[in-house]
């Protein structure tokens, strides 16, 4: 299929809230008696489950979060779609689910892409967002790790609006994720139980939480459902170093390896909640902010800690910008694919 065949959708790519619109397809593959079905594209519907089965009872949903982009040559690229696909992998296997075959999540992301391609527009602003999902549908109440399986793919239409700066709150009552849990999967349970402590966080004014070490209350983990990074001194890039209680963000991984080239050294260590505030307070210019595929970055303008309110460094010249753009750059083919994250389909 390619451009001339397929018409660009009745949508208004103008104006819309992220993630309540779908594209026109999905995909689908069931796991039955240890392997896992061809898949399916089919026209967006519903799907039937009977109330017994596993996914709504015991936790057993794991998904990724991917973008695909019009690169300024007319392919889509979708960014790092290998790394999306063994992470899900590694998700599955911390959930006890089957992993997916790389033939299955790469081609079957490529076919229902190819499907839909007149969503993805030609606008850098723009981006279509890919979600896989897998969730247990066996019945049964027993608690167990499910024999049945279904794997989705739908794609959801995306804007770069501006970001306004996030005035943070470090929780310091809940915490996201403990050593030797299930942090590092992007499954379900994870995302339901910050739902409670983000809320309370607005109801005080702030837009988002940053997320302390389970131990001790004392080391930053993330923000909200992003990782954190941070610029001190305007060159050196720090980010808490990845554990089993911190998401392994494909966002975070990018900006760490194209650092170097906008002459950043980096960091992966423990960093305090006290090292940041006391760096602000002595008067030293810290940028934080947060990294995932959605967003890309979201700079932080104030981190709020027992009380007291630590200002960050937002500048016009702060260097996380020209990250994002570095980052943005090599996604739509306006700088080279040093580290062969672009996966180009014709289509
Ligand atoms: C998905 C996610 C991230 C960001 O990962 P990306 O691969 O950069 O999108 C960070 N933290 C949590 C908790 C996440 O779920």
């Amino acid at each position: 299929m390619n451009q001339t065949e397929t018409r660009r959708p009745d949508f208004d790519f103008e104006n819309f809230t992220f993630g309540v619109q779908s594209t026109d397809h999905m995909l689908m593959a069931a796991y039955q008696k240890g392997a896992w079905s061809t898949y399916r594209i089919a026209p967006v519907q519903s799907i039937s489950l009977s109330p017994l089965a596993m996914c709504f009872h015991y936790g057993q949903t794991v998904f990724e979060g991917l973008k695909a982009f019009r690169m300024s040559n007319g392919k889509i690229n979708v960014f790092r779609m290998e790394s999306h696909w063994k992470r899900i992998n590694r998700s599955l296997k911390r959930m006890a689910m089957p992993p997916l075959p790389e033939e299955l999540f790469m081609e079957g992301i490529q076919q229902l892409l190819k499907q839909d391609s007149a969503w993805v527009i030609d606008d850098p602003e723009y981006s279509l967002y890919i979600r896989p999902f897998v969730i247990a549908t066996e019945q049964k109440l027993g608690v167990d790790a499910s024999q049945e399986y279904l794997f989705m793919v739908v794609l959801s239409p995306m804007r770069a609006y501006y970001n306004k700066p996030l005035k943070v709150k470090v929780e310091t009552n809940y915490i996201r994720a403990a050593r030797g849990g299930a942090g590092a999967a992007k499954n379900g349970g994870n995302y339901g139980a910050s739902l409670l402590p983000q809320i309370n966080a607005k109801k005080e004014g702030f837009d988002q939480i940053i997320w302390l070490d389970a131990k001790e209350k004392k080391f930053i983990e993330e923000s909200g459902t992003m990782n954190i990074l941070f610029i001190l001194e305007g060159n050196r890039l720090v980010t808490p170093e990845l554990s089993d209680s911190i998401l392994d963000g494909i966002t975070r991984d990018s900006l760490l390896k194209l650092a170097g080239e906008e002459g950043f050294s980096v960091e992966e260590r423990p960093v305090s909640i006290e090292e940041i505030c006391q760096r602000i307070e002595n008067g030293e210019r810290v940028e934080a902010f947060g990294a995932g595929t959605a967003a890309v970055i979201s700079p932080i303008e104030t981190i709020s800690y027992q009380g007291k309110s630590f200002a960050t460094y937002l500048a016009a010249d702060a260097g996380m910008y020209r990250l994002k753009n570095r980052l943005s750059a090599v996604r739509i083919g306006v700088l080279p694919d040093k580290h062969g994250w672009n996966h180009l389909l014709d289509a």
